[in-house]
């Protein structure tokens, strides 16, 4: 299985819906290390996401996420828009076409890359690298092994599940978590979370 337009199209609408359903538990999270937003945040980045789809010719996957990042990084006040912005924009300029498996994982990977870019943050900073970094990890091992993309994307969605709760008793050293030293211990992180929301997402479009 190639990560086609539709794939593409059915994982940002995929996302949207899942930004949608746990909008109060994102803000839930942000609320108690930072400013409570970031469930509205990204229901406002991926409202405006599905209107510029709904608008878009089907230009091949990769002009869908770009466009999805572009519209994140033009909507999303807070540090996660131009972050999840500039890694959909990085993914679809990454993306091989056809994108079979191991394609779509070298452009996970340049979408991971373009988070460190901007944002510095290390794995262990408490923020949305803590679950994309493992995410990626059991993406590449899963293919490595001879997975096809639902399993891949399986094992990476399980991964990032994973690496969100781990941040739990992290101290933040990152964004706006990191003002609350010790006290941000003990507390989920938002990003981490809604990043694997998006994995997940991807995972739920590419099982048959
Ligand atoms: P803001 O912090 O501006 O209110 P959001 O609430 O939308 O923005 O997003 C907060 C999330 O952004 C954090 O939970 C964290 O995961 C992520 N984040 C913040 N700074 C960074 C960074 N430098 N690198 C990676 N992720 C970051
Ligand atoms: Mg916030």
């Amino acid at each position: 299985m190639d990560f086609d337009t539709r794939l593409a199209q059915a994982w940002v609408r995929a996302a949207a819906a899942a930004v949608g359903e746990e909008q109060e538990r994102l803000t839930e999270l942000d609320s108690a290390i930072g400013d409570g937003d970031h469930g509205s945040n990204l229901q406002r980045g991926f409202t405006a996401v599905l209107a510029a789809l709904d608008g878009l010719d089907p230009a091949g996957p990769g002009a869908v996420l770009t466009r999805t990042g572009t519209t994140l990084i033009s909507k999303v006040g807070g540090a996660s828009g131009p972050l999840y912005g500039k890694a959909f924009r990085a993914l679809g300029a990454a993306l091989p076409e056809p994108a079979d498996p191991a394609g779509f994982g070298d452009a996970l990977a340049a979408g991971l890359q373009a988070v460190r870019d901007l944002g510095k943050a290390e794995p262990g900073d408490k923020t949305i690298v803590d679950a994309y970094t493992p995410a990626l990890a059991a993406f590449r091992a899963a293919v490595a092994a001879g997975a096809d993309l639902p399993q891949a994307a399986a094992a990476a969605a399980d991964a990032a599940e994973q690496g969100a709760r781990d941040t739990v008793p992290l101290q933040a050293r990152k964004g706006r978590a990191s003002y609350l030293g010790p006290r941000s211990v003990g507390h989920q992180d938002p990003g981490a979370t809604s990043t694997a929301l998006l994995f997940r997402a991807l995972a739920d479009v590419t099982t048959p």
